[in-house]
């Protein structure tokens, strides 16, 4: 099956995803597929829903690393902000300066299907945070304040004839 990116204002964004129920040879093969489309897109992460796959699951690739993460939970997430641009596959050719916690908790279930618990800080932590909010429907600009938010999606509006 070839998977397109979901892109805003697709309602499915703003879907809550359902718990992965197993990894199977078929969860393999979307994670593989995410992966292709992330890095065909130039993204750093992807998650499920962004290619319409409501499941709790995204991939990233940070500084050379790949993670994939399936059903997370960030346990903690510090009460120290950093405001750093992000951008989003769904969202193309937008950007934002987001608040986001400087270090959380996550705990996962990997695709050898361990659990793991990874406290993450800086760009990384910043990642799982943008990933998770797709999970549960949310994407970065939900995070601007309201006046902020207006004027990012008149430039996308405008920028992808909307
Ligand atoms: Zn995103």
């Amino acid at each position: 099956m070839k998977y397109d990116v979901v892109v805003y204002p697709d309602e499915r964004l703003k879907l809550v995803s359902s718990p992965v129920e197993k990894i199977d040879e078929e969860l393999i093969d979307l994670i593989n597929e995410m992966f292709r489309v992330m890095y065909e897109s130039d993204g750093c992460g992807l998650a499920g829903v962004q290619i319409g796959v409501l499941q709790r699951l995204f991939v990233m690739e940070i500084k050379g690393k790949k993670y994939v993460m399936i059903n997370p939970e960030i346990l903690e997430r510090s009460r120290d902000y950093s405001f750093q641009e992000e951008g989003c596959l769904s969202l193309p050719g937008i950007g934002a300066e987001v608040k986001r916690s400087k270090r959380v908790t996550v705990k996962y279930t990997d695709i050898d299907g361990k659990e793991k618990i990874l406290k993450a800080a800086g760009l990384l932590a910043v990642c799982i945070q943008h990933e998770y909010d797709h999970l549960d429907g949310k994407v970065f600009i939900d995070h601007l304040p309201p006046d902020e938010k207006l004027s990012v999606l008149k430039n996308y509006r405008k920028q992808h004839n909307l």
